[in-house]
């Protein structure tokens, strides 16, 4: 019987955080080790299928369209064939998943769209978890991917409600709540989770957990991620993460939501193998591997293999936690394309500090 709480409060989540270091990872480790193995480890590898020249201003990410980054937009879609390609090549690398990224607002029924469609059929076929990250999704739109033997989608809520306007002003936190619900109609399982380092406060980092923990279900996996400063988002000059922050982060994450994936995200290229060990030690038991993550480096999937040699780890068989989705051919399928590109809500508030940027870097 699972005892998964749905009503932690902030005041309760930072007191979690705060505890003397050696308590808190002790007590996160036995939580980790009544739910999970504490010596196997999920490998995802991230795939960007649509890269850059986004419409959104999420302050932290280099393919928003509006800043001026060294990701150069890729306007095509990729294709099913190259994406099955680099699929199996994290498959014999020792990934059981496969997470591909669009940087879209949202999903618009179409030609792209029922192309993403049957690169999930693809990756499901070859035995793997797929999990896509396409923006907002609607109800049908979830109930295809879910038909085509989607196992995980991404929708992240970032950072608390209070701090989100902060960090993203072209949609609401309701819009990110409103598509994990959508998702949740249906058998795909849900990863949401966000970034420290952005500014935020301890409050916001617990307000985030509060807005996750309180979901029901929880998420099936948390993504937590430290913020990886890039040069052209109004978040460059943010400093980077400590990596007590980090362990902290994860310890608490796994104390209140015990049976979920706690994912150690970006970020890892700053952290030692002794800092991922402790991570790992705290409850953390997926990790993303491969050069790159969307556009951001990473560790080398072949490094951390090493790594998991040395801590005695092994990777995660797929479907060890939820069973294989059954894909459904795209002849044969239920849902019909609605021809949907809903608005979602785009509120009218601008991010100050976003201006300031962008204004300062147009007259250089
Ligand atoms: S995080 Fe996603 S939605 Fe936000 S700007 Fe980047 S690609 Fe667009």
């Amino acid at each position: 019987m699972s005892e998964t709480r749905h009503n932690w409060t902030k005041e309760e989540i930072i007191a979690i955080y705060n505890k003397p270091l050696m308590d808190l990872l002790y007590e996160a480790a036995t939580v980790h080790r009544k739910y999970h193995d504490p010596n196997t480890v999920q490998v995802s590898t991230l795939l960007s299928i649509k890269t850059g020249g986004c419409s959104e201003d999420c302050g932290y990410c280099p393919q928003a369209a509006r800043y001026h980054t060294h990701v150069e937009t890729e306007e095509q879609l990729m294709s099913v064939s190259h994406v099955k390609a680099q699929a199996l090549r994290a498959k014999s690398s020792g990934a059981s998943r496969v997470c591909m990224g669009a940087a879209w607002r949202n999903v618009k029924d179409g030609p792209e769209f029922d192309q993403v469609l049957e690169m999930v059929r693809t990756i499901n076929k070859m035995n793997m978890e797929v999990c896509c990250t396409l923006g907002m999704i609607t109800e049908n739109q979830a109930k295809r991917l879910a038909e085509a033997g989607l196992y995980a989608y991404n929708h992240n809520l970032d950072t608390s409600k209070e701090y989100y306007e902060e960090i993203i002003s072209t949609r609401s936190y309701d819009d990110r709540l409103q598509t994990i619900e959508n998702v949740r109609k249906t058998n795909i399982t849900v990863c949401s989770g966000g970034i420290i380092g952005m500014g935020e406060s301890l409050e916001d980092r617990a307000g985030m957990l509060v807005a996750l923990s309180t979901l029901n279900p929880q998420p099936e996996s948390v993504p937590i991620n430290a913020l990886v400063p890039v040069e052209g988002t109004p978040l460059e000059d943010q400093e980077l993460v400590e990596i007590w922050d980090m362990v902290r982060m994860i310890a608490t994450t796994r104390i209140v939501m015990p049976t979920t994936q706690v994912r150690l995200s970006a970020g890892r290229t700053q952290m030692s193998r002794e800092g991922q060990a402790m991570c790992f030690f705290a409850g953390a038991n997926s990790i993303f591997a491969g050069d790159k993550l969307l556009t951001t480096p990473n560790p080398n999937i072949n490094e951390d293999m090493q790594m998991f040699e040395i801590l005695g780890i092994r990777p995660q068989e797929p479907f060890e936690k939820h069973k294989q989705p059954v894909t459904v051919e795209a002849k044969d399928s239920q849902y019909v394309d609605l021809g949907e590109n809903p608005k979602w809500t785009r509120p009218t508030h601008k991010i100050e500090r976003n201006e300031q940027k962008r204004k300062t870097r147009m007259t250089e």
